[in-house]
């Protein structure tokens, strides 16, 4: 699925960025992020059940709320000895997940980022849910930074 390859290119672009000036952003931590960027989209499991002929799809919708993705990420990094900073990469992905979704035209009223305080919806009606367009875009900037910190370390490596 495109959005997919969009949110992981992204939160790993993000990362290799903030590498630059930040050590923590190393790879364990990097991939955290890049799960935490797909985590709101753990919705789409609900797709799997009604092929089952289960209709979960209001139960399981919640995960698609800032509210349901940060539960799962607390819940995840229960997984991990360092808890607190498990929690903290994996909400920066979903973070990253709720900016990208922001872009997107979506159908009703937008996201409802702060329910269940609100039910005001957001959204900023740019890009069309199915524009492939978008991917290519992220890819393309994906590889730039990819190009541009292979050379920076290697002059790092050449300095010392
Ligand atoms: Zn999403």
């Amino acid at each position: 699925m495109p959005d997919w390859v969009v949110h992981v290119a992204v939160a790993w672009s993000l990362c290799r960025i903030l590498r630059f000036k930040y050590p923590q952003f190393n790879q364990p931590n990097t991939v955290l992020v890049m799960v935490g960027s797909v985590f709101p989209d753990a919705l789409k499991v609900s797709i799997l059940f009604e092929l089952m002929g289960q209709d979960w799809w209001d139960y399981i919708y919640v995960v698609h709320l800032p509210i349901g993705s940060f539960l799962l990420a607390g819940i995840a990094s229960l997984l991990f000895q360092k808890k607190k900073e498990a929690f903290l990469f994996l909400s920066l992905g979903i973070i990253t997940h709720y900016a990208l979704d922001l872009l997107l035209i979506q159908m009703g009223y937008g996201m409802y980022l702060f329910y269940p305080a609100s039910w005001m919806g957001f959204t900023v009606n740019l890009v069309p849910n199915d524009d492939y367009y978008i991917t290519i875009v992220a890819l393309f900037i994906a590889l730039v930074v990819y190009v541009l910190s292979e050379w920076k370390e290697k002059k790092i490596r050449s300095e010392d």
